[in-house]
C-alpha cells in the first residue's frame, strides 16, 4: 500500500464520474480508500457551486480540513476539484486556502496525479501503473454497484442567464466515440448492468464530431454492448431534443424511456429572461411528441423558483405547466445568484420568504402528481433492474425503466438481475411489490 486516499463529493453525475474516476487512477498507483479524512493521506473535495448553498457546504467542508491537516504528523495532501475551480478562480482559492495543495478544474484529475509523481514521498511510483486504471472500478464500486455514469458531453455554451456551469466548465464538446464504447465494454465485463450517459446538454453530443454521430446513435451502439441491460442518459434542453433521438428511444429496448428535460420556469417573460431558448408552448410540444413515439416515458425536470422579476402570476404559469404536463418528477431550486452569470446584474428581488413559500406550492403539487401518476401502477408488473439488499429494512431496491424506485423481499440473491415484480402498494416516491 502506497498511502491512503479520501474524496468527498457533492453535487452532480458528473462529479460522481469524475470521483470515481480519480478513484481507480489512485487504487491504480496503490492507495487504498479510507471513510475517514482525518486518516487520508491525500484527500480530495469534489464541489458544487451551481447555488450557494453547495458552495457554503463545500468551504466548511475545507475550513475543517484544514484544521485536520495541522494536526496530523505525517501531513495531507489536500486537493480541491471541480466547479469551485474555474479558470480565474484558483489564483483567489489559493490566497483562501493557503493550505491546500492543488486546484483542479472539473474532470481536470489527472493534475492531481501528476502532482503526486512530482511529490518527494511518493517519487518511487510511476506513471504507467495510472495508465492500467484507465476504465477499471475503484475498490469501492466492485461488485457493489449497478449503474455507472459515463461522462459524453463535457462542458456547456448554451449559457442560461442563471447558470454558473459554462464558466466553470467551459465550451461544451463530445468525447470520441471509440473512447466512449471502450469505456462502457470496460465497465460491463467489471458487471456494470446499466449506463447513464452524460452531458450538461446531452442531447447536444456529436455536434462537433462527424456527420451522422449524435446522442440517438451512440444510445443504440451502447445498447449493443454485451452485458449491458439498460441505458439512460441525461440531461436533455428542449432546444435540442428532436425526433430522431425520440425515435431512438422508442425504437431501442434497452435504451430506458425515461426523459430528462428541464423547462426552468412556465412564463414566457422568464424563459426569455433565462434565455433558454424555448417557449412554454415549444416544451408542450416536445412533451407531446415524446408521448406520441414513447407512450410509456417518464418526463422528469427541473425548474428554478424566485428568479429576478418572478411575479405570483409568472410562478403561477410554472404551477399550470407541471400540473397539466402531469410530468413524473420535478428537482426544484431556489434561484441563487451565481459570480459573473447575467443575471447577477439583476435584482434578486424575491424575498427569501416567497422564494420558500413558491417551493413549497410547487413541491406539494409534484409530489400529489406523483401519487396519481404511480397510483394506476397497482396491481401491474413492472421489470426492475435490482441494484441494493438494504439489510436494516431486509429488501432489495430497484427500479423501473421509467426510473421509478421498486422494494420487494426475497431470500435468494437478486443482485443486479432483472426481475419482474407486481406492485402490491403505490406511493408517491416509491413502489412496493411481490418478485414473480
Ligand atoms: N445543464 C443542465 C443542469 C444544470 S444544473 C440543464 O440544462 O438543466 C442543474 C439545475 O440546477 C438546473 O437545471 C437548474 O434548475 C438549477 N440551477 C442552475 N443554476 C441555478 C441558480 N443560479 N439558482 C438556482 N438553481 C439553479
Amino acid at each position: 500500500m502506497t498511502g491512503t486516499y479520501h474524496i468527498w463529493t457533492i453535487g452532480c453525475q458528473m462529479n460522481e464520474a469524475d470521483s470515481r474516476h480519480l478513484a481507480s487512477q489512485l487504487e491504480a498507483l496503490g492507495f487504498v480508500e479510507t471513510k475517514q479524512a482525518s486518516d487520508a493521506d491525500i484527500t480530495v473535495l469534489n464541489t458544487c457551486v451551481v447555488r450557494q448553498q453547495p458552495e457554503d457546504k463545500a468551504v466548511r467542508k475545507l475550513t475543517d480540513l484544514g484544521g485536520v491537516k495541522k494536526n496530523r504528523r505525517h501531513g495531507m495532501i489536500i486537493a480541491l476539484m471541480g466547479c469551485m475551480v474555474g479558470k480565474r478562480e484558483a489564483e483567489d482559492l489559493a490566497v483562501r486556502f493557503p493550505f491546500v495543495d492543488i486546484f483542479m478544474a472539473p474532470s481536470q484529475t489527472d493534475a492531481l496525479i501528476e502532482f503526486i509523481l512530482q511529490h518527494d514521498a511518493y517519487s518511487h511510483l510511476n506513471r504507467a501503473q495510472v495508465e492500467l486504471a484507465d476504465y477499471r472500478l475503484p475498490a469501492v464500486n466492485r461488485e457493489k454497484t449497478v449503474t455507472a455514469f459515463v461522462p459524453v458531453t463535457l462542458g456547456c455554451s448554451h449559457v442560461c442567464s442563471y447558470c454558473v456551469i459554462p464558466h466553470r466548465r467551459g465550451p461544451d464538446r463530445s468525447r470520441a466515440p471509440e473512447e466512449i464504447l471502450s469505456e462502457v465494454r470496460a465497465l460491463a465485463v467489471q458487471g456494470i448492468k446499466e449506463v447513464n450517459l452524460l452531458g450538461q446538454i446531452v442531447d447536444r453530443y456529436g455536434f462537433d464530431l462527424e456527420e451522422g454521430i449524435n446522442l440517438a446513435w451512440l444510445l443504440k451502439e451502447v445498447a449493443r454492448i454485451e452485458g449491458i441491460l439498460r441505458v439512460r442518459f441525461l440531461t436533455s434542453h428542449p432546444a435540442y431534443m428532436d425526433e430522431e433521438l425520440i425515435r431512438a428511444v422508442a425504437e431501442t429496448d434497452k435504451v430506458c424511456p425515461c426523459f430528462e428535460i428541464p423547462f426552468q420556469a412556465g412564463s414566457d417573460r422568464i424563459l426569455e429572461s433565462m434565455r433558454r431558448g424555448y417557449t412554454q408552448a415549444e416544451y408542450r410540444q416536445i412533451v407531446a411528441n415524446i408521448r406520441k413515439f414513447v407512450p410509456a416515458a417518464s418526463i422528469n425536470t427541473d425548474v428554478i423558483v424566485g428568479y429576478p422579476t418572478e411575479t405570483e402570476e409568472d410562478f403561477l404559469e410554472t404551477m399550470k405547466l407541471y400540473g397539466e404536463l402531469k410530468l413524473d418528477l420535478a428537482h426544484i431550486a431556489k434561484y441563487s445568484p451565481r459570480p459573473r452569470t447575467l443575471s447577477a446584474k439583476m435584482k434578486d428581488d424575491v424575498s427569501a420568504d416567497e422564494k420558500e413559500s413558491r417551493r413549497l406550492r410547487l413541491d406539494e403539487l409534484v409530489a400529489r402528481t406523483m401519487g396519481e401518476n404511480n397510483a394506476p401502477m397497482l396491481g401491474q408488473t413492472v421489470e426492475i433492474l435490482v441494484e441494493e439488499f438494504q439489510e436494516g429494512k431486509n429488501r432489495w431496491r430497484g427500479r423501473t425503466p421509467q426510473n421509478k424506485i421498486v422494494f420487494f423481499e426475497d431470500s435468494t440473491d437478486r443482485f443486479g438481475q432483472l426481475v419482474q415484480v407486481k406492485i402490491e402498494w403505490a406511493g408517491p416516491f416509491s413502489l412496493i411489490g411481490r418478485a414473480l
